[in-house]
């Protein structure tokens, strides 16, 4: 079977072109006519190669060759092909045509393969504010009524912006994956951070997706006079937050250098010019693909915010509002990959961690999953400067030919 670089490169070049926004990056919100006509287009390819395809209940597509069927148990490969606004043509695409070109390299060397293509409905949370959407209701983990409770940009919920496109909603819960209809889950994926690039490192295969910890710290201080109060007579809630922000920026490198932290947002109260600010609310968004950093970090944020706000005889109230455990990818999946990384002649094909989460995160705990990463240019994502190599993108779609085949 023979990958063709040049159809990848023209998907993703016409695929960049269904958008909302031509000229200023990929615009492609769930259940639009511009993702739908990218859907369409992969759907249209594929068929062309010989493929069928079907659609769930929360509007995924499904490919296989119809020669191969769906009684039998495949390889599962795919990503979304919504996008934020104003975003890269290589986010979530990259991973839907990697496995249609594979299809079509099958197609045309006349090879039956155990390969089904998945195109996730929403993923990126922009369009109804909430992630994984396609993957989570295709998982179980997502009911009707919750996805009725969420509104796009129009108050449409995905379940009648949806229906159009396939969603049933009395289906949801029940349209659920067959696990022994699958071999194993691998999303490719761009990186979307700067490791590999500045490596040069052109592809590497995900071993962990990081978890989250996520909390919202309230420090309580007194109000008072900016001009009549002495510097030694203040209990200022903005200034301890301050310097809990600075500290906290530091101490993910002493954890690891996989390990993130994020203040991004704040709230001061009363926020006037004249007055010494007596409560003062901040976000903390804290990751690491280690559960055990995980567990430490949450600690030592405790415990540096109750040290500062101590020293400066003030209290704080510090909620935990989130816990994504650390996903750790399958071994043997991982195994697979790095074999055939050796047999295709790839050389020095390392692991990584996934900063961000996937739907391959969402599914993990389902199949023995794991994910190859493309290097982003610089790390740009979310962006239309977004750049893979095309090169790189073809050795992503080699290593997972060379899995699918074996
Ligand atoms: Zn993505």
């Amino acid at each position: 079977m023979k990958i063709n670089a040049d159809r990848i490169a023209g998907d993703l070049d016409l695929i960049a072109g269904m958008t909302e926004t031509p000229g200023n990056g990929s615009g492609r919100p769930t259940f639009t006519p511009q993702w739908a006509e990218a859907r369409d287009y992969v759907i249209k390819h594929a068929k062309d190669a010989g493929c069928e395809s079907r659609i769930d209940s929360a509007g995924n597509v499904h490919i296989r060759q119809r020669d191969f069927g769906w009684d039998k148990s495949a390889w599962l490969s795919g990503s979304h092909i919504d996008s934020v606004p104003h975003g890269g043509k290589f986010d979530g695409v990259t991973g839907i045509v990697v496995p249609l070109e594979i299809l079509r390299a099958a197609a045309e060397a006349k090879l039956t393969i155990p390969l089904e293509l998945i195109i996730f409905a929403e993923e990126e949370g922009t369009t109804f504010n909430l992630g994984m959407l396609g993957s989570r209701a295709w998982a179980g983990t997502l009911s009707m009524n919750q996805l009725d409770k969420l509104r796009n940009r129009d108050g449409i919920s995905p379940l009648d912006a949806g229906r159009p496109y396939g969603v049933v909603a009395d289906q949801i819960g029940t349209d659920v994956i067959d696990a022994k209809n699958y071999r194993g889950l691998i999303e490719v994926h761009v990186e979307q951070g700067p490791a590999m690039w500045e490596k040069n490192i052109p592809v590497a295969i995900v071993d962990a997706i990081n978890g989250r910890r996520q909390f919202r710290c309230t420090i309580h201080g007194v109000a008072n006079h900016a001009g009549s109060t002495p510097m030694t007579y203040r209990y200022d809630a903005l200034a301890a937050a301050a310097e809990c922000i600075v500290g906290l920026e530091r101490f993910p490198a002493m954890l690891s250098p996989a390990a993130v932290l994020t203040v991004g947002r704040i709230e001061a109260k009363p926020n006037a010019l004249n007055v010494i600010n007596d409560e003062v609310t901040f976000s903390i968004d804290f990751r690491s693909p280690s559960n055990e950093h995980l567990e430490a970090g949450a600690k030592a944020i405790r415990q540096a915010i109750v040290a500062i706000v101590s020293r400066r005889k003030l209290t704080a109230d510090l909620i935990e509002t989130e816990v994504l455990p650390a996903v750790n990818m399958d071994a043997g999946v991982v195994s697979a990959l790095k074999a055939a990384a050796e047999k295709a002649g790839l050389k020095d094909v390392p692991t990584t961690y996934s900063g961000a989460l996937h739907d391959a995160a969402i599914l993990a705990s389902l199949l023995p999953t794991a994910m190859v990463f493309v290097a982003s240019k610089d790390g740009i994502s979310h962006n239309p400067a977004e750049l893979s190599r095309i090169e790189d993108i073809a050795q992503a779609a080699e290593l997972l030919a060379a899995v699918v085949t074996q």
